[in-house]
């Protein structure tokens, strides 16, 4: 029955200029969730009213779902379109609406009428008395209550009338788009595609970069962080994922620094190559799964050591979530089934048996000398044959 949605976002911050960029990003980021759904949709943007609107037959329950992962979104209103036929047909629409969506209901309900167009034969008042007896007449058991009705039932007399009353919850946060762009550093485990998401729930756009090392490790590796980066991308908009193949420089790190101090130094490369990408693609910061902690390269000290290679800022969202909690947001965003899929990882492959816990920025710099020689090509060689996979969420 429904043939539209009425889309609620918040208002705090978007005065001026910004509300024209929220509502645009807003739009945007709508119809590329809707872009996977079955069914052909118009979206539209007027007088500050966001509305998506089927031009053909379309799944309800997927509609529904796919709006629901767009940031900047609070409510989602499913809205029944009536031809304006007078008032006595719009009092037998409402009837039948109500038998609809509440049958035998006996809550309590208001109507709210508007009249955007001022040659309606009523005036606002009247409509909403007109139509609260109809309903009552109907529906014995409701009652009306004007200060805190069970139901709202919204009836806006446009071209067409428009009637609503559900508020379906939206994700909340900022349409993406609207808070610049990040390089996430994504990885095939739980944290990384997390992390990424609730960076672009405050409404940044995402790049991602996975450091790969084959044969270490593999194809089906490879392909999981595509399928994370993918599912992520549902609520973030296209990644652009560069895949850099890191295993000649994970190679000669482990040739020549003291094996315990693998990790870190490996990590600091990571952030100065995803840094280098982060510039190139104009992203203004780097985004991480870090959680003080949580392994022996995300200690306080260590930590220390991989930031201090960086120029950009690093965001880390996760940094104060214990395991379990990161566990549920991966859940919900339904990245936790793929991201415990058994393959390799690049860190693990070369992994210490006692890595440092505790590293001494000095001593890790003295380490790293002894990479002079051929790191500076192994980076270059690494950036110049990285591939980029254009990541959409299409299924
Ligand atoms: P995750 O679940 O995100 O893999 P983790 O607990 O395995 O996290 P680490 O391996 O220490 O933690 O990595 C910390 C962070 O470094 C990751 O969250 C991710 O942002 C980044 N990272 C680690 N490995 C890679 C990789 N191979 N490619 C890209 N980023 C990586
Ligand atoms: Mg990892």
């Amino acid at each position: 029955m429904f043939t539209a949605f009425l889309i609620k976002y918040g208002e705090i911050g978007i005065k001026g200029k910004n509300r024209y960029l929220f509502e645009e990003a807003l739009v945007n980021q709508i119809k590329y969730a809707l872009a996977r759904v079955s069914g052909e949709f118009e979206v539209t943007n007027e007088q500050g009213r966001v509305y998506v609107e089927a031009l053909s037959d379309f799944d309800y329950d997927e509609t529904v779902e796919a709006m629901q992962k767009v940031f900047g979104i609070v409510g989602i209103c499913p809205v029944v379109h009536v031809e304006d036929e007078g008032p006595e047909a719009l009092g037998d629409a409402i009837v039948d609406y109500m038998n609809k969506v509440y049958p035998n209901c006996s809550k309590t309900f208001k109507v709210n009428a508007r009249r955007a167009r001022k040659n309606y034969p009523m005036n606002s008042m009247e409509i909403n008395a007109f139509l609260g007896e109809k309903i009552l007449a109907c529906n014995p058991d409701m009652k009306v209550d004007v200060h805190k009705p069970d139901i709202m039932l919204n009836v806006e007399i446009r071209q067409k009338i428009y009637i609503y009353s559900e508020i379906i919850k939206g994700p909340g946060g900022m349409p993406v788009g609207t808070n610049g762009k990040g390089m996430l550093l994504l990885s095939g485990g739980i944290d990384s595609p997390v992390a990424g998401y609730m960076v672009a729930k405050r409404g940044v756009k995402i790049d991602a970069v996975y450091f790969h090392a084959p044969p270490y490790t593999s194809e089906r590796a490879k392909q999981k962080v595509v399928d994370l980066a993918r599912k992520v991308s549902q609520y973030s908009g296209t990644i652009h994922l560069k895949v850099v193949n890191f295993t000649d420089i994970q190679l000669y790190i482990y040739d020549k620094c003291p094996h315990d101090e693998l990790t870190i130094i490996m990590r600091r490369y990571m952030m100065r190559i995803a840094e280098h990408f982060a510039r190139e693609n104009g992203c203004m910061g780097l985004i991480t799964g870090e959680s003080i902690g949580q392994v022996a390269s995300q200690t306080m000290q260590s930590l220390l050591t991989t930031n201090a290679v960086c120029t950009l800022p690093v965001y880390r969202p996760l940094i104060a979530f214990d395991k379990q909690e990161i566990i549920e947001v991966a859940e919900r965003i339904d990245t936790y089934e793929t991201s415990i899929l058994p393959f390799e990882d690049c860190c693990t492959i070369f992994v210490a048996k006692h890595p440092v816990t505790k590293p001494v920025l000095e001593r890790i710099e003295k380490s790293e000398l002894k990479l002079t020689e051929d790191i500076d090509r192994l980076v270059k060689e690494a950036i110049d044959t990285t591939e980029t996979i254009i990541v959409r969420a299409t299924e």
